[in-house]
Formats: structure tokens, sequence, C-alpha cells
């Protein structure tokens, strides 16, 4: 029964339930999926997609469903993007592949002068390219280290930074990410993250207690790096209290640390700046990205200070894959989407709404205990109402509801009990508008 349909801008845009939620057509794919799958390969939401663009994603039941996730802050310019597509599109006819270490192409150069130019501050610096976060991540520590001549990684508490053996071990969370598939890379060290609905301490505050712990428990003569995502992904979208990212990086700074931030999910205009440590004119030594990178195929990049990425022996970064031309046609895609249509700026609009639409929510119901997030990156904490206590129950019901009812949200946190949007910036003010209707419906039906 599968029609054809385009997907892109010229999906009509438009939430409309033609079955229930799974429909008969993704019931019997997901039967498929599970003789076929391996059962570890969790589903959010169990619909087959044929196509999507805007702000929405089109099943194969004919459901069109509203989409407040961007495959986890992946389509920040869209799904099948037309400069993406463009672009892609003249790159595969061309040549898909040569492996750029050994026969190079300008695809994989054009995205690293671009990332030079975006990432924060205007010293030399260089990327190499990947392709997928974690491994941006590992690649990161590694320059880190040979740079620095030391081994120690510090990381955060709820910090995510992927699913490899050394990410793992960065990432904070066991359950599902890290269960049973120990043992872990060594010297990975954690420090307590600002978190101001938690611990209520100034940035200045949350960040001398966490130098304190980094001091004390593992020396900075021993620490090559420093990573910290601005604005956590998975662990919460926690927003660190004003001050705590710069005091972080002005005594790595001090100490001959590299600073890492890890902009995997908050870069490329998804926090309303081109990168989250924007905000505050961090400028770390290195920065991680992925995700919204390239509108959708996966790619990922290491860029920062020309000394520090040199300090790699040639030969020493690299992979057969890392920085494939179409995916480096769909960064110039995606980048070239987010400057025509200011999609900063877009961002910030929708950050604007979507901060009243959570706020209103927040004062009608207790269980909402905080509301925070930057641009088009927000969240809300549910827990029992006047406590910190998480409720990740409620959370799973509010998220079933917008689920049957056509809208993609996403849940995160250490406990399971936080939401977080990340529509497509290609969204329109009347779809954004009702998919927060339905989230504010799921709240009620589940009051
Ligand atoms: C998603 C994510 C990663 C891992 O990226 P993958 O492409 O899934 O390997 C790392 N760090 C952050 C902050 C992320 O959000």
């Amino acid at each position: 029964m599968t029609e054809s349909v385009v997907g892109g801008p010229s999906l009509p845009q438009e939430r409309r339930l033609v079955t229930a939620i799974p429909g008969p057509e993704s019931r019997r794919r997901l039967e498929r999926k599970k003789e076929h799958v391996a059962d570890g390969v969790g589903t959010t939401l169990p619909v087959f997609i044929v196509a999507a663009g805007g702000g929405v994603l089109r099943d194969v039941d004919g459901n069109s469903l509203i989409d407040l996730g961007s495959g986890i802050a992946v389509t920040s310019v869209g799904n099948a993007a037309d400069a993406v597509v463009r672009r892609v599109t003249e790159q595969v006819a061309a040549f898909t592949h040569t492996c750029f270490m050994v026969t190079p192409y300008d695809g994989y150069v054009d995205v690293c002068e671009a990332l030079a130019e975006l990432t924060p501050g205007d010293h030399a610096k260089k990327s190499a390219l990947f392709n997928s976060g974690a491994e941006a991540v590992e690649n990161a520590v590694k320059i880190a280290r040979v740079a620095t001549g030391k081994d120690a990684v510090v990381v955060f508490d709820h910090a995510y930074h992927g699913r490899t053996n050394l990410t793992m071990a960065m990432t904070a969370k066991n359950m599902p990410y890290k269960h049973g598939f120990g043992p872990f890379a060594g010297e990975v060290y954690r420090a307590p993250m600002s978190y101001p609905f938690r611990d209520g301490l100034s940035g200045q505050e949350a960040a001398a207690r966490a130098i304190d712990v980094i001091e004390k428990q593992v020396g900075a003569t021993n620490l090559a790096c420093v990573a910290i995502e601005p604005i956590q992904g998975e662990g919460g979208f926690i927003v660190p209290a004003p001050g705590f990212l710069p005091a972080i990086a002005a005594w790595c700074t001090a100490n001959d640390v590299v600073y890492i931030a890890d902009e995997i999910q908050s870069g490329f205009c998804r926090t309303g700046d081109w990168f989250a440590s924007d905000h505050e004119g961090v400028v770390p030594d290195l920065v991680t990205t992925a995700k919204g990178i390239a509108g959708g195929l996966p790619l990922a990049g290491v860029t920062g200070r020309a000394e520090l990425m040199d300090a790699v022996h040639a030969g020493g970064l690299g992979g057969t894959y890392g920085g494939n031309p179409v995916a480096c046609a769909a960064a110039m895609g995606a980048i070239e989407e987010m400057r025509e249509h200011d999609l900063g700026a877009r961002a910030r609009e929708i950050g604007a709404t979507m901060a009243g639409r959570l706020a209103d929510l927040q004062e009608t119901y207790a269980v909402v205990g905080d509301v925070r997030g930057r641009g088009a990156m927000m969240a809300i904490e549910l827990c029992t109402p006047g406590t910190t206590e998480p409720d990740a129950a409620r959370a799973a019901a509010v998220a079933a509801h917008c689920h049957a009812h056509g809208v993609v949200v996403l849940t995160c946190g250490t406990w399971g009990n936080v939401f977080r949007f990340l529509p497509p910036l290609s969204i329109s003010d009347e779809l954004l508008a009702e998919g927060f209707d339905v989230v504010a419906e799921a709240f009620a039906a589940t009051a």
C-alpha cells in the first residue's frame, strides 16, 4: 500500500491521523523488525517513516506527525532540505568515496574551512572529520593526550559522550548506555556539574566545587583535558549556572589542560547561536561537532587550535569513511541553509515560543518542576510537586499520549523525567503551536 511520497519542504505541513498509532502497516513492519533487527536497538515511537520535511514525519499508514525531536537534534535544517538534497545529489553522481587519506577532495577541506570560520574564537584552527559523535569525542581525547603528554580525562555528572568504549567511560548513566558493557577505559574522572535546579549554586560556586574535586582527586599535572557539554543533552538538558563554563575554561587555560566543548547536540544554530559556547563568549581549545552538522548524513568533526591539532603525528588521525564526500556535501548544504535562512535567529524565535508554552505548563501543573534550555533546545523536568523527586512515570504517560496523538516528543535525563524539545528549525509557527497544544492536552489527560 506504500504510495510514493516526496519528502522535504514540499510535504504537506499538517498533523493528520488516519489510523491508530502505530497503524496496521507499521505493525506489520514491526513484526519484521522484531524478526531481523537486534532487540537491543530500541524504538521510541514505533511508526515506519516514508517521507519527512519541514516539521512533519509521514508514516507508512499515511499518518502525518509533528516532529519535535529532529531525530535527536540532527535535522535542524529540516529533513531533505533543498540545499542538502541538491548538493548530495550532485556529489553522489560524481563520486561516492575515495578515502580522504588515500586521495583527497575539496568537500572535506570545504567543511574544515567552514568549521574554522563558524566555531568560537578567531585563532588559527584546523579540523579532522569522522563519522559519529562518539568517534569525534574519542579523537579529541587522543589529540589532547598527545598535545599535553598527560593521560587523565575529566567529565561531569549526567554527561553523555557516546557509546564506544572510551565514550561509555565518559558517559555518566548506566542504563541503558553502559550496563554490562564494561570494563571501561581508564583514567576517566567525574566532577560535579552545575545543576541550578538541584544544587542552587551560582556558576562561581559550582565551578569552585568542581575544580576542588579535580585538583584533589586528579591533579592538574595528570590531566590532559576536561570535556563538557555546554548544555547537557541526554543527561537532561542541564544548563549550567552563568559563569560556570567560563570559570572551568579559565582554570583549564591556567593549568595546561585542554578544554573540550562537546557541542555535538548543542551546536549548529540549535541554541540560537552557531555554538552554545558563544553565549558566554567561551573559546574552547577543541570543539566536537556532529548531529546538526550535515542535515542527517553521518559526519562529525574535531576543530581546534592549530598547534593542538597538529601535535598528532602524520597518520595518527583518520578512518576509512571519515569526511565521506557525500556527507561533506550534505554539511555544506546544511550550512548554506543555516546562513541563507538565518536559522540561528529562527532558533531564538522558536525558543521564545516554546519558553512561553512551557512556562504556561509550569503554572498549571505543579509536576513541572523546572523549565530550562536555550533557543530550540528546551526542556521541562517533572518532579513530585514541591520537591526534586523525579516523576518518570508521569513523563512516560505524557509521552505516550503525545505519540498516540501524532506528536514526536523525546524524554531524557538521568532519571528519565525530562522532556526535551528539539523541533527542526524549518517547522512552521502553526505546527509548533499545534504540537504544544497536544503536549498541553497530554498533561491534562494524565493529571
Ligand atoms: C549524541 C551525542 C554524542 C554521540 O554522538 P553519536 O553520533 O551518537 O556517536 C556525543 N556527545 C553528545 C553531547 C551527544 O549529544
